[in-house]
């Protein structure tokens, strides 16, 4: 796994465990050229889902980006983190099990307000309010757009 910060690719696991009720496993890894630490997960995929967007166009399903906006909508709220990776590891799962490659984000955006309703009321409205005004704009990426760049590309590090 190459390394975020410098690029080397020989890094170093040091620690591997379960993670997400043994859904995931967490590896926190070590740059040997850099000092870098930085966690990586494993996870199942059980197909290679394809996102159709509302203009049309496909795009491969990039789960990080299903993470950045929920955790923009849970931002603040009193919800353990690790019961937010569930709930991503659970809707990921849902859409694979809908039998079909390719899936609408609009049908996304759907499960996601479905689980959001269930778990944290706040969150629900942010990300509804949000998703409904991408609706209107025909694109569902203006919710990650407009998350700040310092953001949206900083590797998880932790020390
Ligand atoms: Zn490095």
């Amino acid at each position: 796994m190459r390394c975020p910060f410098c690029g080397n690719i020989d890094t170093q696991v040091k620690d591997s465990r379960p993670a997400e009720d043994h859904v995931a496993i967490r590896r926190r890894r070590f740059c040997p050229a850099c000092g870098g630490r930085f966690t990586t997960y494993e996870r199942v995929q059980l197909r290679d889902l394809v996102v159709i967007k509302t203009n049309g166009r496909r795009e491969d399903f990039d789960r990080d980006k299903l993470e950045r906006s929920i955790r923009m909508a849970m931002q603040k709220r009193p919800i353990d983190p690790e019961r937010i990776d569930q709930m991503i590891s659970g809707i990921v799962r849902r859409l694979e099990s809908m039998g079909e490659t390719d899936v609408a984000s609009k049908q996304i955006g759907e499960i996601v307000m479905e689980t959001l309703a269930r778990i944290d009321t706040v969150a629900y409205v942010r990300f509804a309010s949000v998703y409904k005004n991408f609706q209107e704009a025909d694109d569902f990426d203006k919710f990650v757009s407009e998350l700040r760049p310092s953001e949206k590309d900083k590797p998880k590090t932790e020390e």
